[in-house]
């Protein structure tokens, strides 16, 4: 997209009439949707440093509108949030990614895969014991599943967030702060935190070739992270001059156009064959 003066330009722009219309429509048909298999999973692989085998999956839903046409989960996930509905979505993602998981386990191949929650999901009391039933309905070992929060949005309710994430840390399900660096993120904070994972917010990782600042940014995290004990995920990686930096820093994990785009089961299927082939 073009931008000037860091505007976007656009051929017009919507009212906030056709906004609101918009956001109400997607509310309204999101179930429909699902039912008509217009919601899917995208995968996108992660492999691990240095071996650079394949480590588990991030799972990002997809929406293909009969109207509007394909549309990002930023553009519909955070009103799917708001009327909601997000346990809803929840739920899919996650019965998708546990089949991909059970799948792979009966072919022999251990991935886990990564399901980003929302605020909304850590309100729900009843959240864990759903899960629990998930993982025991496909005999999943709880370690393949990892889950993806902001910090940010533990932080809106601590209270009520901190019980939940810990009955679900103490079923053995990874937890992953997302974005990290990003936001009001405190160091303090993330020591009492159950979390497994760190990912460095893609942004440092776009600009470490260029911005030494970003690459401070990055290397602080690797650091801090280890010292933590935690596992340390570079998200962004779209270059091989960032992996490579990112493998000498020591990142256990990356992630990025480099290695694959987030892709449908099929074409994730054929990637991870043609891989270890
Ligand atoms: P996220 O969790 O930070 O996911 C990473 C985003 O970065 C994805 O965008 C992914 O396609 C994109 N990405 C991956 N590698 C690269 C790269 O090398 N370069 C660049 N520039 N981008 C890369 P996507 O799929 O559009 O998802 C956007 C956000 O929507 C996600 O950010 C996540 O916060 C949210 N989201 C996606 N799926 C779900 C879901 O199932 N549930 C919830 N609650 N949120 C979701
Ligand atoms: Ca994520
Ligand atoms: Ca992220
Ligand atoms: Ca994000």
């Amino acid at each position: 997209r073009a931008t000037r003066g860091g505007e976007e330009v656009r051929g017009y722009a919507p009212s906030m009439g056709q906004i609101f219309l918009r956001r109400f429509q997607l509310v309204t048909q999101f179930r429909q949707s699902l039912e008509d298999g217009h919601v899917s999973v995208h995968y996108q692989p992660k492999i691990s440093l240095p071996n650079r085998q394949v480590q588990g999956v991030e799972a990002l839903v997809r929406w293909v509108h009969p109207e509007f046409g394909r549309l990002g989960p930023d553009e519909f996930v955070p009103a799917i949030e708001a009327a909601g509905l997000i346990g809803v979505l929840t739920s899919f993602v996650l019965e998708e990614s546990l089949k991909r998981v059970r799948k792979w386990l009966d072919e022999g191949l251990r991935i886990s895969a990564a399901v980003n929650l929302s605020v909304r999901n850590l309100a729900d009391e009843d959240f864990p014991a759903k899960v629990q039933r998930e993982l025991e309905r496909f005999d999943i070992p709880p370690e393949l599943l990892t889950f993806e929060l902001t910090e940010s949005g533990v932080m809106s309710d601590p209270q009520k967030a901190l019980p939940i994430l810990r009955e679900l840390h103490s079923l053995g399900i990874e937890l992953a702060v997302d974005d990290f660096g990003t936001g009001y993120s405190s160091l303090a904070y993330l020591r009492q935190l159950p979390v497994d994972q760190v990912k460095i917010d893609k942004s440092f990782v776009l600009g470490m070739g260029t911005d030494l600042g970003d690459l401070a940014v990055v290397r602080s995290i690797v650091e801090l992270g280890h010292s933590l004990g935690l596992t340390v995920v570079a998200e962004g990686v779209e270059e091989d001059v960032a992996r490579d930096q990112l493998e000498a820093m020591g990142c256990d994990v990356a992630q990025g156009y480099l290695i694959s785009r987030p892709l449908p089961e099929d074409r994730l299927e054929a990637w991870l064959q043609a891989r270890t082939a």
